[in-house]
Order: C-alpha cells, then sequence, then structure tokens
C-alpha cells in the first residue's frame, strides 16, 4: 500500500489546548464543526473519528525532523517564512 507522507510545515501546536505536537497528530473535524490540528487527546474528546471525511491521523516518522529553507517552506504553505525551520515529516497512519 503506498502512504502517504505530510512533509509540510506540519503543526506545531494543537489547535484545541495549544499543547506542543511532538509524535502524532490528526487533520480532522470536530464535534463542534470547523477542522483543525488535533493532539490525540483532544481528538478523542472533540474529535469525529478517523477516515475520510473525518480524520487523518499522522504520526512522525524514527528518523525525525527535516530542515528545510523558507523558500521551501513558501512552497509548502503558501506563506513566506523568514527563518529557515525544521520541518517534522509526519507518515499517515491508517485507522
Ligand atoms: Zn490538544
Amino acid at each position: 500500500m503506498a502512504q502517504s507522507f505530510w512533509i509540510g510545515m506540519a503543526p506545531l501546536r494543537c489547535d484545541l489546548c495549544k499543547t506542543d505536537i511532538v509524535d502524532e497528530f490528526i487533520d480532522g473535524g470536530t464535534r463542534h464543526g470547523p477542522w483543525g490540528f488535533m493532539c490525540p487527546t483532544c481528538h478523542q474528546v472533540h474529535g469525529v473519528g478517523l477516515g475520510m471525511g473525518r480524520g487523518q491521523r499522522y504520526r512522525r516518522e524514527a528518523e525525525g525532523e527535516i530542515t528545510c529553507t523558507a523558500a521551501e517552506a513558501t512552497a509548502f504553505r503558501g506563506e513566506p517564512s523568514p527563518e529557515v525551520r525544521a520541518v517534522r515529516r509526519f507518515v499517515k497512519v491508517e485507522g
């Protein structure tokens, strides 16, 4: 099965509790409507599950972080970044 990767500017904090995201996050819907990046704890409380139309779970790869330049960061998200930033590479986790 093909793996899909999240190589962009991965979220640094949970949108709900503002906790730093370290190894795992969920990009998914909430019971309150809007989508966001959630830590696993918030996803359990506020999320609507995993799967198509509900949410995707990502886990950080073992090799850790990738450093990218500001230019690359801009390409990822369309947002200019004034500094070189470390980018975490996450791999999508099924289910
Ligand atoms: Zn959270």
